[in-house]
């Protein structure tokens, strides 16, 4: 059986391209360019919570780095190191080709290094640091938003929950809705571009990990300001609208975390320079509601203006 020397070095010793030190000793060295904040977040996968036992490994490797770069995104920063800490019922060397296949791949498109981590055995648990690049003084924080803002949202909303209601049976989606919708729950894009380039027209940006009505409200919290959001402009995938189920669409697209696009806010003066930012980084930019001043609560307005009810988002000790 690998032991854990033969299997870090097999599968985390790479070498470091911007690192002054990665895997290998007690600790790694790394230098953020002058004038330069770091930014530091962590996020974990567990088996059974994050995903199914038996999840495909190179997905979950994917899946560990990018809900990690997307809380970059959403402070404005560049990803550029990481950490893992992994725990597997054992050394199988199949998974773990798979997953660091997954692993790499989005490391080496966005240019992070994997500088060090841990490995022990355990209930499989995917456990990543990450470190990216802020210029000193701007990265946006999740206090910026301010009254009379747009509301803006990146892609689409609800797609992996979506997924998760077809894999557990709960809807029937054609083959190819199905390939879609899952590529949105396993493989999330993390919007890295988008989360560099607003820096000076977009404000209080903040990933959707637990779905629109769940984090929203985070942004106005720190705000101190409330939103109105028009339900009927929150982009959403052409096949939860074709189902014509208002309750599951409700769900997926208000409740549903894990899609990893950007909520954001920016005065009114910008949405012309967000729609070039939108052309040029291919990405879908939707303004779907306005800051208000006062108590810190979102306001969601059906088609006809009416005050909808309120929607909780995921909460890991209320699920
Ligand atoms: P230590 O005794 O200092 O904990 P380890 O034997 O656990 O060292 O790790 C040896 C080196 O391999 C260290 O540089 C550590 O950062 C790195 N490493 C261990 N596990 C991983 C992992 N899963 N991914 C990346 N690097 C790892
Ligand atoms: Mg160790």
């Amino acid at each position: 059986m690998l032991s854990e020397f033969e299997l870090i070095r097999r599968y985390f010793d790479r070498p470091a391209r911007s690192a002054l030190l990665g895997v290998g000793d007690d600790a790694a060295l790394v230098k953020p360019a002058p004038g330069m904040a770091l930014a530091v977040s962590t996020d974990m996968l567990l088996e059974g919570r994050h995903f199914v036992v038996g999840a495909e490994p190179r997905a979950l490797g994917h899946k560990a780095l990018a809900v990690n770069a997307s809380d970059m995104a959403a402070m404005g920063a560049t990803p550029r190191w990481a950490t893992l800490a992994l725990a597997l019922p054992q050394p199988d060397e199949p998974w773990l080709a798979a997953f660091t296949a997954g692993l790499y791949a989005l490391a080496e498109r966005y240019e992070v290094d994997l500088v060090g981590g841990d490995t022990t055995r355990g209930t499989l648990t995917i456990a990543i640091t990450i470190l990216g690049e802020v210029p000193a003084g701007h990265a946006l924080l999740r206090s910026g938003a301010r009254a009379e803002d747009d509301i803006w949202v990146s892609g689409e909303l609800g797609g992996a929950a979506l997924a998760l209601a077809h894999r557990q049976g709960r809807v029937k989606l054609g083959q190819n809705d199905a390939a879609q919708a899952a590529r949105r729950l396993d493989e999330p894009e993390p919007r890295v571009a988008l989360g560099e380039r607003p820096r000076g027209i977009a404000s209080s940006p903040i990933d959707i990990p637990g779905g629109f009505a769940g984090d929203l409200p985070r942004v106005l919290e720190r705000s101190s300001v409330g939103a109105q959001v028009q339900y009927a402009s929150l982009p959403r995938p052409a096949a939860l609208a074709a189902f014509a189920e208002p309750q599951l669409e409700a769900e997926c697209v208000l409740s549903g975390g894990d899609d990893y696009e950007l909520l954001f806010t920016a005065a009114p003066d910008k949405r012309a320079a967000l729609a070039v930012l939108g052309a040029e980084l291919g990405i879908a930019l939707t303004r779907v509601g306005t800051i208000r001043a006062g108590e810190a609560l979102l306001e969601l307005l059906d088609a006809a203006g009416r005050v909808m009810p309120r929607t909780a988002g995921f909460d890991h000790f209320r699920a």
